[in-house]
């Protein structure tokens, strides 16, 4: 669909334009052409933005638009858009929102009625997913972690018992502590890749768990940008069963002539369930037939024998 996107409606359009994360072949045409058609491109970096707008002969003009000027600029780019006037967010790298500035323009536009327009493009934490190797199925992008104290403590403790695949950003100097502090929250057995420089010259993924990983980076520091996608916490594969069920099954044991103990063998082996547990529901099933009919010879002759 190619509207003709500089003409001035009663209200503009906010484009949301992902760039690439290292390498310039991931612009997207439909990015080169948003960014040349619009009147202005709110940059996060308006001098790095200059060199890829170079690269592509975009002579669009460019405002910043940062996370220590955002609350000043919103307003003024609101404006150019309720003037009618079209413009395109970027950020250094990658897709504008994610880790970077963006929700607040989008947020405010969205509650002046004005369109937003996403233009897809890279993102690290995508790509670093992708190619990990660890289910993509149901994930969680964590962006960077609070650097320390309490805050950080308690958005790890919330990701103790977290099923989906996690994603992360971090800093090269930052590695090390983050990956201790990943294995004394999630284990040290759990598995994870670390992205380095995706998309550039030294590209390279890295699998292990995070006990080795711990030991790998500290034998290699790490350099250039890093995305971390560490394994969700695994499920256990048998269905945790309730008592009532577990002694639905021992009664069939039972009922086969099977003794306590053959019984909670046979259902631990099916069920997972501790056999010892299993052998305390048999003499629970058994105390209850006797209140019901006592029957000879009931207790202590059948021991669970490991
Ligand atoms: N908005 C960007 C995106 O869509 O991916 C992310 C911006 S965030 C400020 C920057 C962080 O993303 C870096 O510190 C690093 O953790 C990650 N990152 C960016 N580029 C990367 C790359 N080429 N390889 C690996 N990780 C990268």
């Amino acid at each position: 669909m190619n509207a003709p996107e500089k003409s001035c409606t009663a209200l503009g359009t906010l484009y949301i334009v992902g760039t690439p994360i290292g390498n310039l072949e991931d612009m997207s045409l439909r990015a080169i052409r948003i960014l040349k058609e619009v009147h202005l491109i709110a940059a996060e970096d308006t001098r790095h933005t200059g060199k890829l707008l170079h690269h592509f002969q975009i002579a669009t003009p460019q405002v910043s638009y940062h996370q220590h000027n955002w609350q000043a600029r919103t307003p003024e780019l609101m404006a150019h858009l309720q003037r009618g006037e079209n413009l395109a967010l970027v950020s250094d790298a990658g897709t504008p929102g994610i880790s970077d500035p963006g929700f607040e323009l989008v947020q405010a536009c969205v509650e002046a009625e004005v369109t937003v327009v996403p233009i897809p493009g890279a993102n690290a934490a995508i790509a670093a997913l992708v190619a990990s190797g660890l289910p993509t199925d149901r994930f969680c992008f964590e962006g960077f972690l609070p650097a320390k104290g309490k805050q950080r403590h308690t958005r790890l403790a919330a990701l103790a018992t977290e099923s989906r695949t996690l994603v992360f950003y971090e800093a090269p100097h930052r590695l090390g502590q983050t990956l201790t502090d990943l294995a004394d929250t999630l284990g040290t057995d759990r598995p994870l890749s670390v992205a380095r420089e995706l998309t550039k010259l030294h590209e390279t993924l890295w699998r292990g768990t995070l006990a080795e990983a711990i030991s790998h980076f500290q034998a290699h520091s790490p350099k250039g940008e890093l995305t971390l996608v560490v394994a969700g916490q695994t499920m256990p594969t048998t269905p945790i069963l309730s008592d009532a069920q577990l002694k639905t099954q021992l009664q069939v044991c039972l009922a086969q002539g099977l003794s306590r103990s053959q019984a909670s063998r046979q259902v631990a082996h099916d069920t997972g369930a501790a056999r010892r547990d299993l052998y305390q529901l048999t003499l629970e099933l058994a105390n209850l037939k006797s209140s019901a009919h006592p029957p000879p010879g009931i207790g202590g002759r059948d021991e669970l024998q490991s």
